[in-house]
């Protein structure tokens, strides 16, 4: 079996892969390959180069060749609680996919950096008050909900505890009967609509600000972005959003007068409160749709945040699982439902019945609120961008690709392509000792990973993120 866990496998498993050094060597190269990825997917087949100029066959690979006769590939999962190892590709992906729209490389200008830039947070309004841990700059600490009375299930209103930020109790409703988990549900089912609206908004109010038709408006400047989702721990997704403003030509030259920062924040200030989403017509269901009244707008730059700080914090959050053992990193089915509670919390789980449940309403059968229950309504991308903002995560993982084949010594032309037959022959490691070693390897890579950043890191300090 292969748990990918830590404890220690019979030597004997070890000892039979390590037994011919040789025959080791190729084995390392290949799991290292696949960066030590700890559910790798195994193929055989064959494939050949072919140069597209002469129908030549300049190449040929087969997995017979390779060590236990598979070819290996890495899971490219996303969650660090699937693959931790995978999932640190991603983040250094995401870190420079949205890096290079902040200071420019992997095809974008560095005078991007010069562009009106801002970071904005935009959350979920409150669907009923959750436990808080109320940190005031690290140092002054507040009481989680001071206040009277009770409500009318006879709970007490208040909750006088200091709660850490590890405090389970922490994003959990002070009286789960007074949450509204239909409206909480259903607004992550809206956020992604919610968004798309924002935009065209912050577009409307640019125009008006600088007095001209909304119609002219890309004669004049171009609004480019990039987002991520994340949970709050109440389980209602937020996002944090880098949006910049181009010349009309695109990310090559700054943008004219009057669009600088202050115009660009002020418009952010104007859509964010105004934009609303109209609620479906269901039982229970909000007639509206709106973010929450916690707007956090930054400049990027030279006197705001700085650029790299703003990458570091999208790339992390986009690697981030609902829950912190990512028990909803898949989809779920009938049968899993029972049990959640003790699984993931009686609050998770109830936002993932209720998105179940809502599921099976006819009217919002568009939501495909059972497809998207693990994720407690939220059918949209982690990472978003707009077309102009930077580079892809394709463009990236096919330059990788080559880079990877071309480390391996394989003759590549541009004049030429593969052409295989590959089957899929299994995922994961085949003994426990393979498991043992590529968890080692890959637990050992990300030390010096982080020795190595040690020196450069100036800061650490994640966004403060707080639940309503
Ligand atoms: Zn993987
Ligand atoms: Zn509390
Ligand atoms: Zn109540």
């Amino acid at each position: 079996m292969t748990t990918g866990g830590q404890e220690r496998p019979e030597l004997e498993e070890v000892l039979d892969r390590a037994a011919d050094p040789e025959a080791f060597e190729a084995w390392q190269r290949r799991a290292k390959a696949t960066g030590w990825c700890r559910h790798p997917v195994r193929l055989t087949g064959a494939a050949n180069r072919v140069d597209t100029a002469t129908g030549e066959v300049i190449g040929h690979f087969a997995s017979a060749g390779l060590p236990d006769g598979v070819l290996l590939k890495a899971c490219g999962h996303r969650r660090a609680t699937r693959c931790p190892t995978c999932s640190a590709t991603y983040q250094a992906d995401a870190y420079q996919l949205v890096a290079a729209g902040l200071r420019g490389g992997k095809g974008v200008p560095e005078s991007i950096a010069a562009h009106p830039m801002v970071f904005v947070t935009l959350t979920a309004p409150s669907f009923g008050a959750v436990h808080a841990c109320r940190h005031n700059d690290g140092t002054l600490t507040f009481p989680c909900h001071p206040g009277a009375g009770t409500c009318r299930h006879g709970r007490g209103r208040a909750c006088h505890a200091v709660h850490e930020p590890a405090d389970p109790l922490v994003g959990q409703p002070i009286c789960g009967d007074c949450f509204d988990y239909i409206a909480a549900v259903l607004w992550n089912a809206h956020a992604g609509e919610l968004w798309r609206r924002t935009t065209i908004a912050i577009g409307r109010s640019l125009a008006r600000q600088a007095g001209i038709p909304r119609s002219h408006l890309r004669h004049h400047v171009r609004l480019a972005f990039t987002k991520v989702a994340e949970y709050q721990r109440r389980g209602s997704v937020h996002f944090h959003a880098v949006i910049r403003l181009d010349a009309p030509s695109g990310p090559a030259a700054v943008p004219p007068a009057p669009f600088d920062t202050a115009l660009l924040s002020a418009a952010v200030a104007w859509a964010v409160p105004a934009v609303s989403v109209p609620g479906p017509d269901s039982p229970g269901a909000p007639r509206a749709f709106r973010w929450g009244a916690q707007l956090d707008i930054q400049t990027i730059g030279a006197d705001g945040k700085p650029p790299k700080m703003v990458g570091g914090y999208l790339a992390k959050y986009a690697t981030k699982s609902t829950d912190p053992d990512g028990i909803l990193d898949r989809r779920l089915k009938a049968a899993d439902l029972a049990g959640l509670d003790q699984r993931i919390g009686p609050h998770l789980a109830m936002m993932v019945r209720t998105a179940w449940d809502l599921g099976g309403r006819p009217e919002l059968e568009h939501l495909r609120l059972r497809a998207w229950a693990h994720t407690l309504g939220f059918r949209g991308h982690w990472l978003t961008k707009s077309r102009a903002y930077s580079t892809t995560l394709t463009a990236l993982r096919a330059a990788r690709h080559q880079w990877n084949l071309q480390r391996d010594g394989d003759d590549l032309r541009d004049a030429a392509v593969t052409i295989g037959d590959w089957r899929y022959a299994g995922r994961g490691w085949t003994s426990d000792g393979d498991a043992w070693l590529a968890e080692t390897a890959a637990s050992h890579a990300a030390d010096q990973r982080r020795t190595a950043r040690q020196g450069t890191r100036t800061t650490t300090t994640g966004g403060a993120t707080g639940d309503a």
